[in-house]
């Protein structure tokens, strides 16, 4: 039997970037993915790099072009009669997610990581066993095992997925045509994202929450200024709309939501069902290790990630906490340090969350309302895109950034961003914090002019009433 220092199962960005790391450090490691591509080619990279970070953004990205050119070129003195090709936008989101999933396997080689391609699922709590593709088995001794498997679309029995007319988050990201009328269940981050590249694109988006409240994670500033600038775009958000059945039929999909008490009858061309994704638990073996899953379905871990059970962790998506890529990355680094004898850290408390609408959405830290809500003083300070010089440049004023300071202490405790790349501005709203800067510390900080970050430092200025610009 094949013994290594650690099995990896799951090839996600929790998973490969684990085996990564342990390599680095020594480990002998294996890593057991068993994705196929859309050529039946075996991929590494899990959801992230196949079927959703990355496929999304290039699709978000392309739409956006498109957008520009149709509605916002002419304002910079530019005029084009721009046109889609669904088929070349589609396989150059394809070109990208194969060009990052074999850099993968390019990485795997150079750190000495061994892909073994099949299902794995544990023989034991030291030992795991895979089936290829062919049926083929094979059983493996490991001294630590890092479970990465990750999450899959939630269903709901009123709108059963057909990849055809009903569509989870894959299948929207596959669409080979532009749905005329196109229906999303949930505005959640998937489906505000999909349902924004297909807006762009022209389809009549009808996006269907089933609660009253949009975007209820945010800070209510975030969420009331994002629901006013992504309807005025023309997507059309119905809060409290609960979908209670969704029938495919030839030429479109009827659903019927309960919306204020009485049931409506809606039509589509293609629906997405984008109500959130579930842990992917089943079929690993963890009854015959011992290892527990909560009522959801999560791998039962502790801070460290550790199961309880031997030397056997979980990270990422099929474990407590946001499913986000980076988070699962981060605990995949701390989970192969710790079993090198080092002594990582991750900080729960900062892990930035961001929406790539346009404008994004971007936040890191408290919201306001949980602060008020804990008892906590503070003080807020907001600028407004509008009032910066280089979103004007741009053409891109929408949204503000939000700083959330300690009254006493002035500590920064959240920030919160809505507007132009809100993804790479929240980057030093997050190393603020881990540091543990003042709103001061921000406002003392030179930044350059003109860039969207200096709506940072007017919104820690702000925090103080001494905005300069607003
Ligand atoms: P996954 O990426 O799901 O990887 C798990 C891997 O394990 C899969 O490859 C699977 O094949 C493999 N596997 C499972 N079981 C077994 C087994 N028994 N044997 C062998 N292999 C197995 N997050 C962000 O941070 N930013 C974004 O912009 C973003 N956009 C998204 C857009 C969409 C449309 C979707 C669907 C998700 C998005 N996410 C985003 C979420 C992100 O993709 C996940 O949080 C992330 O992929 C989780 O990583 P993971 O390694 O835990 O799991
Ligand atoms: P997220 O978990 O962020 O991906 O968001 C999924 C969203 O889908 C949540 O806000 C849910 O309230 C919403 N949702 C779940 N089921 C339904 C349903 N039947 N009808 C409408 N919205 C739903």
């Amino acid at each position: 039997m094949d013994a290594y220092d650690l099995i990896v199962i799951g090839g996600g960005p929790g998973g490969y970037v684990a085996a990564i790391r342990a390599a680095q450090l020594g480990l002998k490691t294996a890593c057991v993915e068993r994705w196929r591509d859309d050529q039946d080619k075996p991929a590494l990279g899990g959801t992230c790099l196949n079927v959703g970070c990355i496929p999304s953004k290039a699709l978000l990205d392309s739409s956006h072009h498109f957008e520009f050119m149709q509605r916002h070129a002419a304002e910079h003195g530019i005029t084009a009669e721009p046109a889609i090709d669904i088929a070349k936008m589609q396989a150059r989101k394809q070109k990208i997610v194969s060009q990052l999933t074999q850099g993968i396997a390019g990485l795997f080689k150079k750190n000495k990581v061994t892909w073994i391609q099949g299902h794995g699922s544990l023989a034991a709590a030291d030992s795991v066993r895979v089936v290829a593709a062919d049926g083929t088995e094979q059983t493996l001794a490991a001294r630590h095992i890092i479970i990465a498997s990750g999450s899959v679309p939630m269903a709901i029995p009123p709108a059963p997925v057909d990849q055809d007319r009903i569509v989870d988050s894959t299948g929207a990201l596959a669409f080979d045509a532009v749905p005329q009328r196109l229906g999303v269940i949930g505005a959640g981050v998937i489906g505000l994202e999909l349902g924004s590249v297909w807006r762009r694109l022209g389809a009549e988006v009808t996006i269907l929450e089933a609660l009253p409240q949009f975007l209820a994670v945010a800070d209510e500033a975030v969420s009331k200024e994002a629901l006013k600038i992504l309807s005025r775009q023309g997507l059309d958000i119905r809060l409290g709309a609960k979908v209670v059945a969704a029938k495919a039929g030839k030429k479109a999909v009827t659903v019927e939501v309960e919306l204020d008490g009485a049931n409506e009858t809606l039509e589509f061309d293609k629906l997405i069902v984008a109500v959130g994704r579930r842990p992917n638990t089943g079929e690993l073996g963890l009854d015959t290790a011992g290892i527990a899953v909560d009522e959801r379905g999560f791998i039962a871990v502790d801070e460290h990630c550790h199961t309880g059970v031997g030397n056997v962790w979980a990270i990422g998506d099929c474990v407590r906490g946001p499913m986000l890529a980076h988070k699962a990355s981060e605990e995949g680094i701390a989970v192969a340090e710790r079993i090198a004898g080092q002594k990582p850290h991750v900080d729960f408390e900062l892990i930035p969350w961001v929406i790539y609408t346009w404008p994004e959405i971007a936040w890191a830290g408290h919201t306001e309302q949980a602060l008020t809500a804990a008892g906590r003083k503070v003080r807020a300070g907001s600028f407004p895109f509008m009032a910066s010089g280089r979103a004007r440049a741009m053409g891109d004023t929408d949204g503000f950034v939000k700083i959330i300071a300690d009254a006493d202490t002035d500590r920064v405790l959240g920030v919160h961003i809505v507007g132009p790349n809100a993804s790479e501005l929240i980057a030093e709203a997050v190393i603020a914090m881990e540091f543990g800067a003042s709103a001061e510390d921000i406002a003392r900080t030179v930044h350059g002019h003109p860039t969207l970050a200096e709506s940072m430092h007017e919104a820690a200025l702000a925090t103080d009433r001494r905005a300069i610009h607003f």
